[in-house]
């Protein structure tokens, strides 16, 4: 059953990255995406693929973890006995409300506070989602792995997230299946279904570049981590679409890389998301 229910997690992060593709007008062909769609697909047993491709038409996310008892899309109650089944791991188990597949999370990440406490005026534009602290002009990181592992660091000392380790390993899991690199030298790792808090990023530059699974050995520069709670989904895809709108322009894109420390860079960041993301 787990393997099942791992293939059905790893369908629905492909079928999720042709969204996070679309959303990034990406013109990188969908070939490999759509390879490893079928690859999966035949492995899964038809009765499952059938329900998927149904819940899939109504749900854009089909598979979603169990939060603290409750179905964490559709929010109601699941009954004990289902709880209790899928954290067994024995059967399939769907939500009784709303038919999504559900399963038992084995790690969380956890937010301790959202970006905007309600205390201060309300912000505009990327100030609802990000911060100075939460720039690197200069990333340290060789590797995709220590991309990852610094700007989640960066989140956790600036208090966004609790256990930087969790999250790292959440956001390496899904390059597994797939790379979150772009076009123009642009990546997304991220982490969803996080519990509590506000959509967050943090973003990291190296100039030379480094190899993060981009599309035909292509290198990346500018990175966004981001952390996406599990109401946040759709508003993500927005944020996406804007950013890469934004660094489409190979003047923003050397604005930007040109920072050298994170005050600057957070004001050029918020200047040329003015329009993209309002
Ligand atoms: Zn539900």
């Amino acid at each position: 059953m787990k393997s099942v229910l791992n293939q059905l997690i790893q369908l629905q992060e492909l079928n999720f990255a042709k969204e996070e593709q679309r959303a990034a007008s990406s013109k990188m062909p969908l070939e490999q995406l759509e390879k490893a769609v079928a690859n999966i697909r035949a492995q899964l047993p038809a009765d499952v693929a059938d329900r998927y491709d149904r819940l899939q038409k109504r749900f854009p996310l089909a598979v979603v973890p169990l939060a603290h008892g409750n179905c964490s899309r559709c929010g109601l109650a699941v009954p004990a006995q289902v709880v209790n089944a899928a954290k067994a791991g024995e059967q399939l188990q769907n939500c009784p409300h709303c038919g999504r597949f559900l399963y038992f999370p084995d790690t969380v990440a956890r937010q301790p506070k959202k970006m905007y406490d309600g205390k201060h005026p309300v912000e505009v534009g990327i100030a609802r989602f990000s911060a100075a602290n939460l720039m690197v002009p200069k990333l340290a990181a060789a590797t995709r792995e220590e991309v990852i592992g610094e700007l989640a660091k960066t989140l956790t000392d600036g208090g966004f997230i609790e256990d930087g380790a969790t999250v790292t390993e959440l956001a390496l899991r899904r390059e597994a299946i797939i790379s979150t690199a772009v076009e123009h030298g642009l990546a997304f790792p991220h982490v969803r279904d996080v519990e509590g808090g506000g959509l967050t990023f943090a973003v990291g530059l190296k100039e030379k570049g480094l190899d993060f699974g981009g599309h035909e050995g292509r290198l990346s520069k500018i990175f966004f981590f981001i952390v996406i709670p599990t109401p946040a989904t759709a508003f993500y895809l927005r944020l996406l679409a804007g950013l890469v709108r934004t660094f489409e322009s190979s003047e923003a894109r050397k604005a930007l890389l040109d920072c050298e420390k994170p005050e600057q860079m957070w004001k050029t960041l918020t200047k040329l998301t003015r329009e993209t993301i309002p």
